[in-house]
């Protein structure tokens, strides 16, 4: 069957022609650790109940703990949140983060519920999950239409089963409830450093590449805000809802604030005097963005953007994978033949995952750190690894998706061999 984490799959196999690897690595990369299903029923505010199917994947902890966000989105499924646990595992080991890979999710549209339903089905969720996590274990966060809010009563939830505050549970919890500073902005962040290192190599000047950007979550917002900050002119953005283009370029907060007060980019359409006079765009599909003529395109939504479908149409001269999973693997074999370089998720926004490492640090530590001692912390790791990934990518003439992922795999394997294979007992016995 052709899921998800069948095409996810795929890839380690293509990283197996390239290295050398015992075969017991492969085995243990296959499938996950562990799969935990949950039924959270929740009181809402009319008196009704309803049953929540929410998920905890642990793929692989190896290499410490598991770490990964939790997502409440209306596709979640078990086949897409074993994907992400899998890609965590793999991000993880790029980054050079002590943890395995795991993701959580819940099948729901948060956008329906009131706030006090998001809360119960927040605390319900940990409930649920509360004997397989731990800031030992397994380390949730926030992902697709999660945030700091929801990431405290989640913490606050544990706590309270646990009888104790144990703050290195959950990372991207608010600051004034042990976050990090700097979490918050940090998925968008390390993809910068990542597009800056990969500028300053291919000779792209700033103020002379165009950006388009789908997603405007919270990591396409803070990508595009410092992209924008750094020079870049973003001609184009999209949600869930709709996509607005300029080529004179577009005011990223302006946007947001937008967003916030109207709630749809398509708003924009109909929208008040003050943003519309100073920004002269059109509107446009979520299509017609991904196939825009521009130097990047940065994908910040959801998996499988670019597929089979769609590739030969792409007209960017790179793409960057802020989302997890955005192109498919049919999709790489395309944008390969055509040229096109793809960054790839699993160095471009592990940022998140490695300020969330630095919160985890932090809580344990009960010392917390100043902005810049974490944003040059994150430059260090980001700007290295990327180094490595495209300097490996160049010397095997492979995709940088396959460089990162032999990177990662390699650590992975590491790991794995230090406890023994085939190999090493054979010869021992
Ligand atoms: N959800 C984010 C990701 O996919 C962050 C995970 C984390 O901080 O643990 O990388």
């Amino acid at each position: 069957m052709n899921t998800i984490f069948s095409d996810a799959q795929t890839r380690l196999t293509d990283i197996f022609e390239h290295v050398q690897l015992s075969d017991d690595i492969r085995e243990r990369l296959a499938s996950p650790k562990l799969s935990l299903s949950v039924s959270i029923p929740i009181r809402m505010d009319d008196g009704g109940l309803r049953v929540f199917t929410g998920y905890r994947v642990q793929f692989d902890d190896t290499r410490g703990p598991t770490k990964g966000g939790v997502r409440f989105h209306p596709a979640v499924s078990l086949d897409e949140v074993t994907s992400l646990s899998f890609w965590m595992t793999i991000k993880c080991a790029v980054a050079g983060l002590p943890f395995g890979g795991a993701k959580g999710g819940v099948i729901v549209n948060p956008k329906e519920l009131s706030n006090l339903e998001l809360e119960r089905l927040s605390r319900g969720y940990i409930r649920a999950i509360a004997d397989i996590i731990g800031p030992k274990r397994d380390i949730p966060a926030p992902d697709v239409y999660t945030n700091a809010t929801i990431m405290g009563w989640m913490a606050d939830e544990y706590y309270q089963i646990m009888r104790e505050q144990l703050p290195g549970v959950i990372t991207g919890k608010p600051v004034h409830l042990g976050g990090s500073l700097g979490r918050e902005a940090a998925t968008g962040q390390g993809a910068l450093y990542v597009l800056q290192q990969w500028a300053l190599q291919h000779n792209l000047e700033p103020v002379k590449t165009t950006i388009a950007l789908q997603g405007f979550g919270n990591a396409g917002y803070q990508f595009a805000r410092l992209a924008q900050q750094a020079g870049y002119r973003i001609v184009a953005l999209s949600d869930s809802k709709g996509a607005v283009h300029s080529e004179k370029g577009l005011d990223v907060d302006k946007i947001m604030l937008h967003k916030r007060t109207r709630r749809e980019l398509k708003a924009m359409l109909y929208c008040d005097a003050s943003v519309c006079e100073e920004t002269d765009h059109t509107t446009i599909t979520n299509e017609e963005l991904l196939e825009l003529d521009v130097d990047v395109l940065v994908l910040a939504a959801l998996e499988n953007q670019i597929t089979a479908e769609n590739a030969n149409l792409i007209q960017a001269r790179q793409i960057v994978e802020i989302a997890n999973g955005p192109v498919n693997s049919q999709a790489d074999a395309i944008l390969a033949t055509r040229g096109i370089p793809v960054l790839p998720d699993v160095l471009v926004n592990s940022g998140g995952v490695t300020v969330s490492y630095f919160e985890w640090v932090q809580n344990r530590a009960g010392y917390y750190w100043e902005l810049d001692e974490v944003n040059t912390k994150l430059k260090i790791i980001m700007d290295r690894e990327a180094r490595n990934i495209f300097a490996l990518a160049e010397e095997k003439n492979i995709s940088l998706r396959t460089a990162a992922y032999i990177y990662g795999v390699q650590r992975i394997a590491g790991a794995i061999s230090e406890k023994g294979t085939r190999e090493y007992f054979q010869t021992k016995t």
